[in-house]
């Protein structure tokens, strides 16, 4: 059989290897944890950092007798993702059972869908800096979580912690599109903020409630798939990069031996920034997956998925193209303020009414840049849409000059306040009256004859000037009249 790939060859991303070009194709499944206050199949809490066992009914401990009940909001949330992706809802899918043992597994088996999954195929669009990217997702469905063995809280014995034990996820599985770390790096940023837009996960990496299992090959360019290795549970985006390009190294250097790859299933060590083997495929387990005879096949209608489609909310994607097409803004600035709701939502209370580039480059530039330098958010920030808005009011009046606003941005971050009035109270208005500017450049051009000789002949030096004026009236003067008196007086054209 011959597999038709979407994606052609691109010598950009190749791999040097000692003998030649190598192609690395990377695949990838998310968990993500459904936000919803109570668990997949019981009613018990789903809260983070609570004590060890205080979120488990007796359901999520298997004891004997208890029947899981779905929980209808896990379904709906997995429904809006999928509609998030653009894909297929399927209106019939079946609850398997995933037998395996684990200490943390009390059922003995893992309640997921294996055959018929809630959601088929999508699609997760990837603006990456010179093409668009356009990535398969294979498949979406529901699982339970399992608890969490604790190994490190006594010398000599483990303890188990079953609050994760029966929590809704979503595994979120993609085609082998991607072909290099920096995609694969972007297309969990994206489905993150995907997720984070529709309020179906919240995408917290180090809170465990997103974790991605990185499937990777490499191969010679133009041939077909290599054998892959799957390295599991890599919980940050920063660490999916780092175990590709060490396991992609890895191995070509394998090959370019004349050895052959082992399908495995891999850890990435973040200290040693290095992958090494967990399991192989010989020991993979059987999981006798089989339908699970306590679970009715989870069946709803067109209506009940058209009623949810209504009330999605806008999509990153829509979202940036509306910004893009309303706004002028660019691509790029467009991307960095759609990349969270909260910041869109921020740009647009500051632009409107307003002159929205403006508007976008006070965001960005100015409040985003201090907020990352103090480690703040747009929910910490001290300056409000309000407040930054009032700031581009006093600016676009010619109030204030642009450099007298970032003073002024200064003063409201550090004290607070109401743009207006402080620039009333501290006396900062711009001087646009012409006579008190006079004044000014008479007294430099009387101060600087053979300066002013030169810049006859050098007009550069009209900057010079500019300068002093600013300078003698601490930033207030209006540039634009400061310029015109200049040239007038000076007698450049
Ligand atoms: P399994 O269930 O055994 O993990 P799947 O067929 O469901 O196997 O694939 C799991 C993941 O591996 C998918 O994300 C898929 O895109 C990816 N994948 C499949 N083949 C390859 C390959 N040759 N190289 C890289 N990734 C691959
Ligand atoms: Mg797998």
């Amino acid at each position: 059989m011959t597999i038709v790939e979407a994606r052609k060859p691109d010598p950009k991303k190749f791999i040097k290897g000692a003998t030649g070009d190598w192609e690395v194709v990377i695949g990838m499944e998310v968990h993500a944890q459904v936000t919803s206050q109570a668990k997949l199949f019981s009613g018990a809490s789903t809260e983070f950092g609570n004590d060890p066992n205080a979120n488990v009914s007796l359901v999520d401990a298997a004891m004997p007798g208890m029947l899981p009940v779905i929980n209808e909001e896990c379904v709906a949330q997995a429904i809006r993702t999928g509609l998030g992706l653009k894909a297929q809802i399927n209106l019939k899918s079946v609850f398997d059972r995933k037998n395996y043992f684990y200490p943390d597994l009390p059922q003995g088996y893992q309640i997921s869908q294996f055959k018929q999954p809630i959601v088929g195929e999508g699609i997760i669009i990837l603006d990456m800096p010179d093409e668009r990217v356009e990535v398969g997702v294979e498949r979406l469905h529901l699982e339970q979580d399992a608890g969490k063995s604790l190994h490190d809280q006594h010398p000599t014995m483990s303890f188990v912690d079953l609050n994760r034990s029966g929590v809704a996820l979503m595994e979120i599985v993609s085609k082998p599109d991607l072909r290099s770390a920096d995609e694969a790096k972007a297309y969990l940023t994206k489905l993150r903020i995907i997720l984070r837009y529709l309020g179906t996960c919240d995408g917290n990496m180090d809170q465990g409630s997103m974790r991605a299992d990185v499937n990777v090959s490499v191969r010679r360019p133009g041939e077909g798939f290599g054998t892959r290795c799957e390295i599991k549970n890599v919980n940050s985006i920063r660490f999916v990069g780092q175990a590709i390009e060490y396991e992609a190294r890895r191995q070509i250097a394998i090959l370019e031996d004349g050895g052959s790859i082992d399908q495995e299933t891999r850890l990435y060590d973040a200290v040693k920034g290095e992958t090494r083997s967990m399991r192989s495929k010989e020991e993979a387990h059987d999981y006798r997956y089989f339908p699970d005879p306590d679970l009715l096949p989870l069946e709803f209608t067109q209506a009940y998925v058209d009623e949810l489609a209504q009330h999605l909310p806008e999509l990153p994607d829509d979202k940036k193209a509306r910004f893009v097409a309303d706004y002028g803004l660019t691509p790029y600035d467009a991307d960095v303020l759609v990349a969270e709701k909260v910041s869109a939502d921020f740009f647009e209370s500051v632009a409107k009414g307003r002159d929205a580039k403006m508007a976008a480059n006070w965001v960005i530039n100015e409040l985003f840049g201090r907020l990352n330098k103090e480690g703040l958010t747009i929910e910490t920030s001290p300056v409000n849409a309000g407040q930054l808005g009032g700031i581009i009011d006093l600016i676009k009046e010619g109030t204030i000059s642009g450099k007298i606003a970032k003073d002024l941005f200064e003063i409201i971050w550090t004290e607070g306040g109401e743009p207006a009035a402080v620039v009333e109270a501290r006396g900062m208005k711009q001087v646009t009256d012409l006579g008190a500017i006079e004044a000014v450049v008479d007294q430099i051009i009387a101060a600087n004859p053979d300066k002013v000789a030169q810049a006859k002949e050098k007009p550069t030096l009209l900057g010079w000037f500019v300068g002093q004026v600013m300078k003698e009236s601490r930033g207030k003067a209006n540039p634009q009249a400061v310029n015109d008196l200049l040239k007038a007086k000076i007698g450049i054209e």
